[in-house]
């Protein structure tokens, strides 16, 4: 492990102060399970550690008519033992409780969650330098990727690895970001960056920006929802494929729908054409349609054909249960 300072902001701006100009030169610290893993594997090598436990006012959770706020250092336990949101955001607590292990979770915060580094083997070891880490070769396209992508492989085929991040994009969440220009809010939608963009990051967080506080409004209540994943393992594991799906009921009918796909492309995968499929009252038939239309366009690679029927297998899942939940009321 490379040696590196450590810095302990006890504001927001010491934190923004002491964060440098590149992802070498400084990385923030949160609960450190994933940082410190990468730092080991000498996969990242920051001069500078910003350890953000020590700034108050982070670690905060507050559901209220208008909408729910959330401290980016809450931990992924604090937020699934949360009364309210286990009320009015089910699906979250539910895509929480897949994550990792009690014991990660404990520590696990949700800006990390969120910024959490791929998990493709290849990135994660010292010897391969691929594209991700400044190299010309992506060696999961042509090796072992049955983990990886099956839309929107061309650049880099890791998945997006976080179990959060797609259930906070079907709520519509904003993230608040602290810079040295100040603060600023950032849509999930706007939050990935795209491999083709720049495929050495996922987000679009400069390394002296640092996120808040994640907002769901409150327009995401009263839904029926659910998540459901395919993993390999059943102890913890990352999903091989994952579905979430917030339906907004009015009676039995449908009158809009959110549906997106986890651990299928480098971002969470919105899926429009499939929501407008379940629109109304939707029968069997729909669902079949809507579960055909979520795989259109896959571009699977040599080892993970596997994952279109689970695609389906999972999304039909989802959509049963936030059918029944939404009905319910
Ligand atoms: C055994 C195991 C199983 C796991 N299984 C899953 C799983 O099934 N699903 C899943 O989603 N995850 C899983 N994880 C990953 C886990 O969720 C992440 O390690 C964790 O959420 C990272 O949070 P942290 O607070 O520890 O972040 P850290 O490790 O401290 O930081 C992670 C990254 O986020 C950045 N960062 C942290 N906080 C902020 C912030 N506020 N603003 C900007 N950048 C920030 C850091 O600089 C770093 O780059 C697993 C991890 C382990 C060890
Ligand atoms: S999938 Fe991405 S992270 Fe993995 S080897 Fe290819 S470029 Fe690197």
């Amino acid at each position: 492990m490379k040696s590196f300072e450590l810095a302990q902001p006890r504001t927001l701006d010491e934190a923004v102060a002491a964060s440098g100009g590149s992802f070498i030169e400084s990385r923030h610290l949160a609960g450190g399970t994933d940082l410190l893993a990468t730092i080991k594997e000498r996969v990242e090598t920051p001069e500078r550690l910003v350890n953000l436990k020590g700034i108050p006012g982070l670690r905060s959770i507050e559901v209220t008519p208008e909408a729910t706020i959330i401290g980016a250092l809450a931990t992924h336990s604090e937020v699934a033992e949360h009364a309210g949101i286990a009320k009015h955001h089910p699906a979250f607590v539910e895509t929480i409780l897949k994550c990792a292990t009690p014991q990660v979770r404990n520590a696990a915060t949700i800006g990390g969650g969120l910024c959490q580094r791929p998990r493709c083997w290849y990135f994660r070891h010292p010897d391969y330098t691929c594209k991700k880490k400044g190299g010309a070769t992506c060696y999961a396209q042509e090796g072992e990727n049955e983990f990886h992508t099956i839309f929107d492989n061309g650049t880099c085929c890791a998945v997006h690895a976080s179990n959060l991040a797609p259930v906070l994009l079907a709520y519509d969440a904003v993230l608040t970001v602290r810079g040295p220009a100040g603060t600023r809010e950032v849509t999930m939608d706007a939050f990935f960056v795209d491999p083709d963009k720049n495929v050495m990051v996922e987000n679009i967080l400069a390394p002296n920006e640092l996120i808040t506080h994640v907002t769901i409004p409150a327009a995401a209540r009263g839904m029926g929802e659910s998540y459901v994943e395919v993993r390999e393992k059943q102890s913890f594991d990352w999903a091989l494929v994952g579905s979430t799906v917030l339906l907004d009921m009015q009676g039995a009918s449908v009158k809009s729908a959110r549906v997106v796909l986890s651990a299928v492309a480098p971002r969470p995968l919105r899926l429009p054409a499939v929501e407008k499929l379940l629109l109304g009252k939707p029968s069997e038939k729909a669902i079949s349609k809507a579960c055909d239309k979520a795989v259109e366009g896959a571009t699977p690679l040599e080892h993970n054909g596997y994952k279109l029927a689970l695609v389906k297998a999972t999304l039909r899942r989802a959509v049963a249960t936030a059918l029944e939940r939404g009905r319910k009321g």
